[in-house]
């Protein structure tokens, strides 16, 4: 059988064609129900995007055959963060015609769905969106809890990095990062315990499956296997770490800090 590395290699990577929405057919199919639902990144959860990706690919199914490859949720993320600026761009300068799609069709997803602020009848230029999450950074009135927090997302991890080293994919697990400075040791190692329940015990739990996805990706790419055995997490230039957890479990290795993850290393 598959190693738990590899398991959360394979959750973390996927099939590539379920990753994207290329195909006119699954793109057009994408719009429409993106109007007809009405998915709007600044409105939707984890869990409406795990249900609408349930929806598109019953209709995709639906529309071309059983063969087909079903789409990951990130598919559905992506395509939005594709759409959705050239949405806002289209009402914005009410300009309807694009070089690949007639007039009619640009119209009509730009009204259905509420993109833009309408303050007093005016048309208020959309803000940016966050480079990380992707999410529309000021959908709400100044103060709003709609919008995006200053400098972090809402899983806690910073938007940029200050050193050069690569943030955590988002959205990761609530509760390990924090106000984009401080990682929780003690919330990381149970998340660890969680995933892998999740991913050998009774397939996914009460963990989203969007955050799983992430967790693992960061995993992925984060851990070493020494040759004694010991299972070791870097940890980040970026965040400090909460002193919940003794502090012998961090090693020193190749110059670098390590968090020790004992719970795999006994498997
Ligand atoms: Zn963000
Ligand atoms: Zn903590």
């Amino acid at each position: 059988g598959q190693t738990w590395s590899q398991h959360l290699f394979s959750i973390a990577t996927g099939n590539p064609r379920s990753l994207t929405i290329q195909h006119s057919d699954e793109f057009y199919l994408f719009m429409n129900m993106w109007a007809e639902f009405k998915w709007l990144s600044y409105q939707m959860t984890l869990k409406c995007w795990v249900q609408a990706t349930e929806e598109y690919n019953h209709c995709l199914v639906k529309k071309t055959g059983q063969s087909v490859i079903q789409k990951n949720l990130q598919a559905l993320l992506c395509a939005l963060d594709d759409i959705e600026p050239k949405l806002m761009n289209c009402i914005v300068k009410d300009e309807y015609t694009s070089k690949r799609n007639n007039e009619t069709f640009w119209c009509h997803h730009c009204s259905v769905v509420p993109l833009v602020k309408e303050e007093q009848g005016e048309k208020v230029s959309p803000t940016q969106t966050c480079s990380r999450c992707q999410t529309i950074m000021y959908p709400g009135a100044e103060n709003s809890p709609l919008n995006h927090k200053q400098g972090y997302c809402t899983d806690g991890v910073k938007q940029v990095s200050k050193s050069s080293e690569d943030l955590p994919p988002w959205p990761q697990p609530q509760g390990l990062f924090s106000e984009g400075c401080t990682f929780h040791l003690h919330t990381f190692l149970l998340a660890v315990q969680r995933v892998y329940e999740c991913i050998f015990m009774q397939g996914p739990g009460e963990m989203d499956l969007l955050e799983m996805e992430a967790f693992a990706k960061l995993l992925a790419s984060c851990t070493e296997i020494c040759e004694d055995g010991a299972v070791l997490f870097q940890l980040f230039a970026d965040f400090v770490v909460d002193p919940s957890i003794p502090r012998n479990r961090i090693v020193t290795y190749n110059d670098k800090q390590w968090l020790r993850i004992n719970f795999l290393q006994q498997l």
